[in-house]
């Protein structure tokens, strides 16, 4: 069994992800710049020069970069679409997630230039003030005939940070700078509402590591941190902490108190209580232990499990990647965010923008 990284076969398992670069191929896919992104951050990751190797693809990267106006109204606004076979039929679909997967793609193949020449600053950032509902959360597309947060999407806490993350890669730094496009207080009066009792974030009361994190990178970003008292801190460490399945037992974890329970799965992370262990969740509750108390992640480093339960139940050897569980085949978001968690505790990854240190802002 394996106990150390497979980097090779990761690279392999990821760049048959980017076969289809440059943009040769025609295609219905409207994930296209979700599989680039974590494609290119798995490999970036693992030590490869992507603004090297996919530099011919740059362009095709741009081409998803889209401007528009909306009859009857002054502003210009822009962002990402996800696939260029959505761009051509609707021109609403620029989105939030797409503006922020592609932006930190161009960072990790080092495009100064979009950011100091092609992004219209102005025009994302209406985009962006548009997306933002009066309570302070936001939506990640338009209704593109107002332009108001469009009614069919949700509102939740991944909108609020990927809005902060976009205007902190647009260069805002300072309270004010972030202002210039979205109403602060009000996204930090929201995502307090998100708050729940056993510490952590959540929709209806129920802590979700998912969440939790976002809403920690989002008061990072926003410089909020200082907003959350420390007991509740205190208690969302130990809820982060007490998501480790653990052999040697807490009482949340012992055989037959949690029908979730699986020997198998002793060092790897649950989402939310009681659920299976999955690979992913090491990435979201590390990352928000790491903001919250980096001593706390220190010692969930130290102690190895962490790393032992994904190089040897999660990692597939023969093909490479990362699987949810030790049970499920590879696929791209669970590789990305099984090199992402490891790099994060190797301290070569930055957590808050998920994109390898030298890279980040
Ligand atoms: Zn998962």
């Amino acid at each position: 069994m394996s106990t150390s990284l497979e980097s090779t076969k990761h690279v392999k398992f990821l760049k048959r992800h980017l076969l289809m670069l440059p943009s040769s191929q025609q295609s219905h896919d409207v994930n296209r710049i979700a599989i680039i992104f974590y494609s290119i951050v798995g490999l970036s990751a693992l030590g490869v020069d992507c603004s090297r190797e996919y530099a011919s693809s740059i362009p095709y990267i741009y081409q998803h970069y889209v401007k528009l106006q909306i009859p009857g109204y002054e502003e210009v606004f822009s962002g990402f679409v996800g696939s260029l076979a959505t761009n051509v039929s609707n021109t609403s679909c620029i989105s939030l997630p797409n503006t922020l997967f592609a932006l930190l793609t161009l960072r990790i193949m080092k495009c100064d230039e979009f950011f100091q020449k092609t992004v219209d600053r102005e025009s994302l950032g209406n985009f962006i003030r548009k997306c933002q509902y009066p309570d302070g959360s936001f939506a990640s597309v338009l209704d593109m005939n107002k332009p108001t947060p469009s009614p069919v999407d949700s509102t939740d806490l991944r909108f609020c940070y990927i809005a902060a993350a976009i205007l902190r890669l647009l260069g805002c730094e300072t309270k004010e700078d972030f202002e210039e496009f979205i109403d602060v207080d009000r996204v930090i009066d929201y995502m307090m509402t998100k708050k729940c009792d056993f510490g952590g974030f959540g929709d209806y009361g129920e802590t979700h590591a998912g969440y939790t994190s976002c809403a920690l990178c989002a008061f990072q970003l926003l410089h909020g941190l200082d907003k959350l008292d420390s007991e509740f801190k205190e208690r969302t460490v130990d809820w982060l902490l007490h998501r480790q399945v653990s052999n040697s037992g807490t009482v949340l974890l012992q055989e037959g108190k949690n029908p979730y329970y699986d020997p198998e799965e002793n060092g790897g992370f649950q989402g939310r209580e009681n659920k299976f262990a999955d690979t992913c969740y090491a990435f979201w509750c590390l990352n928000s232990l790491k903001i919250l108390d980096e001593n706390e992640f220190n010692n969930v480093c130290r102690a190895g499990l962490a790393q032992d339960y994904l190089l040897t139940k999660t990692q597939n050897n023969l093909i490479g990647g990362f699987s949810k569980n030790d049970e499920d085949d590879p696929d791209l978001y669970h590789t990305c965010l099984g090199i992402a968690v490891l790099q994060l505790m190797n301290g070569t990854f930055d957590g808050i923008f998920c994109i390898p240190k030298q890279f980040a802002p």
